[in-house]
């Protein structure tokens, strides 16, 4: 089991407000360390998304594994899947709030605005281009993964303060 208050970058530690910089060799051994590092944290933690700056790796390149679990149980099942490089080519005009919360800011969750479908490139981690369209929880979880590539948490986003509350007193989760 790996310790998540060391490995995990807490909101403060400016490694959250950097622009992650563009993978440029996915078969650096350093690099797939990095990969399957995220996927076992993922797993550990009950994620259901870690990105390479949350673990203090400033490069574009996260996980997805949406699955259903005490945090969200109605995520949909998915393979685990590692997103290099990656970005949104379009988006619904609707926008949808859900609650979110982050490894890297402990304790809160906020009502956040989501695309609600988004089209979307990566390289999978054998340097394949890849083109899917995403929607609903899946997209949103893409859209929070993102946006620490670019150095921005949910918190940010979220639009009034009664939008931001304590874990504890939501009754899910
Ligand atoms: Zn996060």
């Amino acid at each position: 089991m790996i310790n998540l208050d060391l490995e995990i970058a807490q909101v403060g530690n400016p490694i959250l407000r950097q622009q992650a910089q563009l993978v440029q060799d996915i078969t650096d051994e350093k690099l797939q360390q990095l990969m399957d590092n995220l996927l076992s944290i993922a797993r550990d933690a009950n994620g259901v998304g870690i990105a390479a700056p949350q673990v203090s790796e400033s490069y574009r390149l996260f996980v997805i594994c949406s699955h259903p679990n005490p945090r969200y149980p109605d995520a949909p099942m998915m393979e685990p899947t590692i997103m290099i490089n990656p970005r949104i080519v379009s988006h619904s005009d609707e926008i949808v709030k859900d609650w979110e919360g982050c490894l890297s800011v402990p304790g809160l969750r906020g009502l956040v605005p989501r695309y609600k479908m988004i089209t979307v490139e990566y390289l999978d981690r054998y340097g394949k281009f890849q083109q899917q369209e995403l929607r609903d929880f899946v997209a949103r979880i893409f859209q929070h993964e993102l946006d620490h590539l670019n150095g921005i948490l949910f918190i940010d986003r979220v639009e009034k303060s009664e939008d931001l509350v304590e874990k504890k007193s939501l009754s899910v989760s």
